[in-house]
């Protein structure tokens, strides 16, 4: 399929990416609350979020500045890897870093086109998204360091773990394995700053 502009294209990509990794982030996020953690599930719903709004502003800006539904049919089966044989929330987390370090690489190649093709704005948004993409894969991988470690609720240099549901501020090193007053789960329990 030839496109007039590789901007067309790349953005086009660029959506169908983020519109995946939406739902993706979503399912995530489920299974690592079922998996009892919720810190984690948060984390995920916050990028799914950014994921969702990047999708909007690339869609937003393929209507705006191309005739874009004509070109657009032949593109929509994009073939992003994922990885869907992910059993464990620590394999979830790693390969949401390797979809969103490639998606970086890709984000930053379509900026260099739009710059190219004299779309300024649009390689600026591309630019903007590459550098959210790495700040995610660097969250990600602190995450799964963690999980793998086994230390998502056990950290030295903390001392106050807060019960999300009660409101209780346990003061150790590590967070209980339930909480002594409102009795939920240790997946409740957040870092108090
Ligand atoms: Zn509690």
């Amino acid at each position: 399929m030839q496109f007039e502009y590789r901007t067309v294209e790349n953005l086009a990509r660029a959506f169908i990416r983020k519109t995946q990794n939406t739902s993706l982030l979503s399912f995530y996020a489920d299974k690592a609350s079922r998996s009892g953690y919720e810190i984690i599930k948060d984390t995920l719903k916050t990028f799914e979020n950014y994921e969702k709004i990047h999708a909007e502003i690339f869609y937003i800006r393929l209507l705006d500045n191309f005739n874009a539904e004509s070109e657009l049919k032949n593109i929509l089966l994009d073939n992003v890897e994922v990885n869907l044989s992910t059993l464990e929330v620590s394999d979830d987390l790693l390969n949401l870093i390797n979809i969103e370090e490639r998606a970086a690489e890709f984000y930053q190649d379509a900026s260099v086109d739009a710059e190219n093709e004299g779309f300024l704005e649009i390689s600026k948004l591309f630019k903007y998204v590459a550098t959210v993409s790495l700040r995610i894969a660097g969250e990600l991988q602190v995450l799964y360091d963690e999980v793998k470690a086994d230390v998502v609720f056990v950290k030295e240099d903390v001392n106050k773990w807060l019960c999300s549901k009660c409101g209780y501020l346990h003061l150790s090193s590590q967070a209980p394995e339930i909480c002594p007053l409102c009795k939920q789960a240790k997946a409740n329990f957040y870092v108090e700053k």
